[in-house]
């Protein structure tokens, strides 16, 4: 079976929709969370998340739009997105997003898996080194687990005690490419999609994967997108300006 994994989309339509039409054929998706904040295309982006359906798991952002977390906890430009995301999300979507399930989730069908939006500990930490992943990895029943929330591609791995940091490697910084990454089925991971709405790994380009749950691998995607669109509507709704500029750095 292939998957479609994506991860904090956070209301960026352009990138969606340039990584479901560089996406192979798939047969179903995870989607790991903060399906809105930051971006200007909640509705737009929530509605294709509908269609897409398959596994979702809430994030930190869906949390704090839809009232669930109090958002004056974020810095202020998260906040301030965070309200202009609740008033501008239609009531229906509102709701939909308001009722996406805490991780980490389990698929049906696939075998040691398991999907969360920060780590299987607690939805909302960040997993970003090596260090940070030695609790999840070492106390998590299931040999892969796919995470979002820091916004950098790549992931960790372990078999016995050998820890490694992953990182996909690519040759260009502005065209569309791949990496396969071939698991071993005696190692245990942690596998980040990379986020497709706002990069932060210093690539500019949208991120996602595609898991081969037969062939037990990866294949990490970078795909270029319509960034000054992305940049416009989040200029014409008001939002702030270092939300747009942050896009095309991708930090
Ligand atoms: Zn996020």
């Amino acid at each position: 079976m292939k998957i479609l994994v994506i991860s904090d989309i956070h209301a960026n339509l352009e990138a969606l929709e340039a990584c479901l039409a560089a996406a192979p054929a798939y047969d179903r998706v995870f989607n790991l969370g903060d399906v809105v904040g930051y971006g200007a295309s909640p509705n737009e982006v929530v509605n294709k998340s509908r269609e897409l359906g398959g596994l979702l798991v809430r994030g930190n952002h869906d949390k704090a739009c839809s009232g669930i977390t109090n958002a004056e906890d974020f810095n202020h430009i998260a906040m301030v997105a965070s309200f202009w995301t609740k008033e501008t999300l239609t009531p229906e979507n509102l709701k939909w997003v308001k009722e996406l399930p805490k991780g980490p989730i389990k698929p049906e069908g696939v075998e040691n898996v398991q999907c969360v939006h920060g780590s299987p500990l607690d939805e909302d930490e960040y997993i970003i080194i090596v260090r940070d992943a030695y609790e999840p990895i070492l106390e998590s029943r299931e040999a892969l687990t796919f995470f979002g929330h820091t916004h950098i591609q790549g992931g960790f791995s372990a078999e016995d005690d050998e820890w490694a940091t992953l990182r996909p490697i690519y040759e260009t910084d502005n065209e569309s490419e791949n990496f396969v990454y071939q698991m071993s089925r005696t190692a245990k991971y942690l596998i980040n999609p990379g986020s497709v709405g706002q990069p932060r790994d210093g690539d500019w380009r949208a991120a996602f994967c595609v898991f081969d749950s037969d062939l037990w691998n990866i294949t990490y995607y970078r795909v270029p997108y319509n960034v000054e669109q992305a940049q416009r509507r989040i200029y014409e709704a008001n939002l702030p300006d270092r939300l747009a500029t942050r896009l095309q750095e991708g930090r």
